[in-house]
């Protein structure tokens, strides 16, 4: 499995539909600061499910729609495609190729489709979820995000642990089970 290309349309800096094709192995993202590699790596953490607009850097998920520049207006909703390698059928679906999408509409209203079928949130989530496991493991280590790791309490490391264990999935489907 490796992530193959990725769209921004209307993401934070990219305002126009930008496509990034990545090869097996490793890519590096260089330019001058500011011109939006973070972005870049918000864009990944973002459409494969992130809920928290502080792990994206802003104060609010609207944060993501491009704000606009002195040359050119705002926009009204932010996307981002991701397309994943599957041959090796390490995501639990029966496609070489996997690609998820996430839309968000300023004012409210989002949407999420696997290979072009809506779908929910939680499909996106759970797809992913047991992927950073073993051999397989593949976590975003965003800027400042080590000292986080470092300075959490013994709840906060328990929660990393759990994820990159693979646990939290369980735990937040019990979790869901017992508000019901
Ligand atoms: P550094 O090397 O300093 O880490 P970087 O290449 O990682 O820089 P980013 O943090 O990815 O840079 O990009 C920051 C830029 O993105 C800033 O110019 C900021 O104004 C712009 N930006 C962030 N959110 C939005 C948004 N919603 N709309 C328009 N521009 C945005
Ligand atoms: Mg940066």
């Amino acid at each position: 499995m490796y992530l193959k290309e990725l769209t921004l349309k209307g993401f934070k800096s990219f305002a126009s539909a930008t496509t990034l094709r990545f090869e097996p192995g490793i890519t590096a993202v260089v330019g001058p600061n500011g011109s939006g590699k973070s972005n870049i790596v918000d864009a990944l953490t973002w459409v494969m499910g992130e809920q928290g607009a502080k792990n994206l850097r802003g104060t609010s998920m609207e944060d993501v729609i491009f704000a606009g520049t002195s040359s050119r207006p705002a926009l009204g909703r932010a996307q981002v495609s991701l397309t994943i390698d599957n041959t090796d059928r390490v995501l639990d679906i029966d496609y070489t190729e996997v690609t998820i999408s996430r839309t968000m509409f300023r004012g409210g209203g989002s949407a999420y489709e696997i290979n072009g079928t809506p779908c929910r949130l939680l499909d996106i989530q759970e797809l992913l979820s047991d992927t950073g496991l073993g051999s397989h493991m593949h976590v975003i280590v965003g800027q400042g995000r080590l000292d986080r790791i470092l300075h959490a309490d013994p709840a906060g490391h328990r929660a990393f642990i759990e994820e990159a264990a693979g646990i939290l999935k369980h735990r937040k489907r019990k979790e869901r089970a017992l508000r019901k």
